[in-house]
């Protein structure tokens, strides 16, 4: 009979372990709780989540929300389990999370196709079943290793410094101009010019904010090259203005002449939708972030597609080391899934690892292997882990309607929403039929 190995019983393993048995495949499903905790699991049980409870919006029209509708049109476990265990949390869909782990449990336990097996893997399983990995972004050292001994180190990250981005349409451009450092080259960087006075007073709000609660497992130390910046704003007034906040080089058009201070907006994506606060690496709150950074001039109304963030995070530089299936380019047996492939959040990590577990279901049975439209939700989070749109590093993302294949240029503005939403439902009945032929 087909079988599939699956390594990590969290969001991700639990959802390729459903998918694939839902194929009828074997599945040995390998978790180390309860005999073993990484520094960030508390239960007994599978598919915890470790943080927050909620699992972001649950409006259809929002790309969270889409993917969620996806998932339920695959069967998704994290779904069924999430609808029963539901808490009111507005329009978002959050879940009391012991209830919710143990609901995932019993679906998982009382399925005869899949056999849990609690214990940390710390060598490949035997024989030439495809093994799909989804051991999270706190994986033990042993599974870390082995995966290291099938790629090139730098393409392991163990440090995830995520600066916020914010959408190019809730930017005021009557603010912010378009420039490169000494007029080197188009202007691809936008400009949030301040005077002293509102540096000041940004400056104070940066050092009175709220920082996320450090836990015990997490270094205290950060590489200089990367410090969050309210550590730069606490080593002295000027540290910024030297620093991510460095003027010089960036006359605005609009006096002639330097500003006091700089925020840079990078591009974050081919079609521009998306830009991040270049240097802002930061480990304040959400509601902090959104408080100081939009004191900044030109994002008083900014809409964070991403909030900053700093953590350990092992993941794979997904466009150097994974194919098109999120399979490893040095074997093709190890499919990789989850957070520690690339992805960013909970519910893009179920939604990655039931789509693993759909294709290695297909490759133990020998079926053609499936990559989803680009224009779904989940082609988007996908097709996000194939490239790094022209950035040095690759850095995972949430998903996000910037991720999706732009509208054509006529379509207007106000029209945009509706026609990713309509083209996502098309490509994804499209889909459905695919994986049913
Ligand atoms: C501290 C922290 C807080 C986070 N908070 C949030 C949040 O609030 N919201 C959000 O959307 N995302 C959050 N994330 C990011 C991410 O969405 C979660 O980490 C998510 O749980 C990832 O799902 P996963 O299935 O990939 O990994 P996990 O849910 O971590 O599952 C991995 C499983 O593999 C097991 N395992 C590990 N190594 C082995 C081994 N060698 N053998 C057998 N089993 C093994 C682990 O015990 C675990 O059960 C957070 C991440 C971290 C680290």
């Amino acid at each position: 009979m087909a079988s599939i190995d699956v390594i990590g019983g969290g969001l991700a393993g639990c959802e390729a372990a459903w998918r694939a048995a839902s194929h009828g495949v074997q599945v040995r499903l390998w978790e180390m709780k309860p005999e073993q905790f990484s520094p960030a699991h508390k239960l007994p049980t599978l598919a915890e989540l470790v943080c927050s409870n909620s699992l972001r919006s649950n409006k259809p029209d929002s790309a969270v929300g889409l993917l969620k509708e996806e998932m339920r049109g695959l069967n998704s476990i994290v779904m069924a389990a999430a609808a029963v265990t539901a808490v009111p949390a507005g329009g978002a869909l959050a879940v009391d999370r012991e209830l919710f782990s143990r609901e995932v449990t019993r679906l998982i336990e009382s399925n005869p196709l899949i056999s849990l097996i609690q214990a940390e893997v710390a060598a490949w399983p035997e024989g030439e079943a495809p093994v799909v990995v989804a051991a999270g972004p706190l994986a033990t050292e042993s599974m870390v290793t082995l995966l290291g001994q099938k790629i090139s180190s730098p393409n392991l990250h163990f440090y995830d410094a995520l600066a916020p981005i914010v959408t190019r349409d809730s930017l005021d451009f009557s603010k912010i101009y378009s420039a490169n450092r000494y007029e080197d080259g188009e202007g691809d960087y936008l400009n949030c010019p301040m005077n002293k006075e509102e540096f000041q007073l940004f400056l104070q709000k940066l050092l009175e904010a709220d920082e996320v609660v450090r836990r015990d497992f997490e270094d205290q130390r950060f590489f200089e090259g990367c410090l969050p910046i309210e550590v730069m704003a606490r080593r002295g007034p000027r540290t910024l203005t030297f620093g991510p906040m460095k003027p010089v080089g960036l006359d605005n058009p609009a006096t002639g002449r330097r500003p006091y201070a700089v925020v840079q907006l990078r591009r974050e994506n081919q079609a521009g939708t998306l830009w991040n606060l270049v240097g802002f690496q930061t480990r304040l709150t959400r509601p902090a972030q959104t408080e100081v950074f939009r004191a900044i001039p030109g994002l008083e109304k900014a809409e964070f597609a991403r909030f900053g963030a700093i953590h350990r995070n092992t993941y794979l530089d997904a466009p150097q080391v994974l194919d098109e299936y999120q399979r490893l380019n040095s074997d093709a047996r190890i499919f990789v899934a989850g957070q520690i492939s690339g992805v960013e959040g909970y519910v893009e990590s179920a939604a990655q690892g039931l789509w693993a577990g759909e294709n290695a279901a297909r490759s133990a049975l020998g079926h053609p292997l499936l990559v989803p439209p680009p224009g779904t939700a989940f082609g988007a989070m996908l097709g996000h882990l194939r490239h790094n749109s022209g950035r040095k590093y690759f850095a995972p993302s949430n998903i996000n309607f910037g991720l999706f294949p732009p509208p054509p240029p006529e379509i207007h503005k106000s029209a945009r929403s509706a026609w990713l939403l309509e083209t996502a439902r098309r490509q994804f009945s499209d889909l459905m039929r695919s994986i049913n032929d």
